[in-house]
């Protein structure tokens, strides 16, 4: 019914316009398509699995036995935790690192450096000259690091837990070029 009065309007209008110079506005065309009618997409359903993944953000702590703990990483540029807590009672400690993923260590390659968070980026930008292990050589900042893996193999780096118990906090991390910003957690003594 709408749409008649419009037409209808319309028409007046051309016949207005038709009768002289001036020119009527045009009338706005109906609007066609019913805006209630959109289809219904069912949401997914509610019920979450038991042990549904953590939501991104959530802390993923890693999970350490025996003064040691190992980390996966993958192609998608991940660790799959954020977090290690090395036991007070520990005097070493071990990072054991697999690649989980297939890309190459040139193209997706991955390794371990332990450091103080103040320290993280310049160690990153310092390491990016040498593609063999990016970390620089001599690189006091790093209090430890394991060499850099391609995809399906694994590393490991062990140190002293004294150098991380003061003067935090220290972050474990990926000094691949542009992996940092996905690649680091956090590493404590507790
Ligand atoms: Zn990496």
């Amino acid at each position: 019914m709408k749409t008649r009065h419009l037409l209808l309007a319309g028409a007046v209008a051309l016949a207005l316009s038709a009768c002289g110079k001036s020119e009527a506005p045009a009338p706005a065309p109906a609007a066609d398509a019913p805006a209630a009618a959109a289809p219904a997409e069912a949401p997914a359903p509610a019920a979450a699995p038991a042990e549904a993944a953590p939501a991104a953000a959530a802390s993923k702590p890693a999970t350490v036995e025996n003064c040691a703990t190992t980390i996966e990483s993958n192609d998608m540029m991940q660790f799959n935790a954020d977090s290690i807590t090395v036991p007070a009672s520990c005097t070493q400690f071990t990072i054991n690192l697999k690649h989980v993923g297939k890309l190459a260590a040139n193209v997706m390659g991955h390794n371990v450096v332990v450091a103080k968070e103040a320290d993280m980026a310049g160690i990153a930008a310092d390491g990016a000259a040498d593609p063999a292990t990016h970390v620089k050589a001599g690189d006091a900042r790093v209090i430890a690091h394991s060499k850099v893996i391609g995809g399906g193999e694994s590393t490991s780096v062990s140190f002293d837990v004294a150098k991380i118990k003061d003067g935090g906090p220290f972050k474990f991390f990926c000094s691949f070029p542009g992996h940092l910003a996905l690649m680091q957690g956090s590493i404590q003594v507790q």
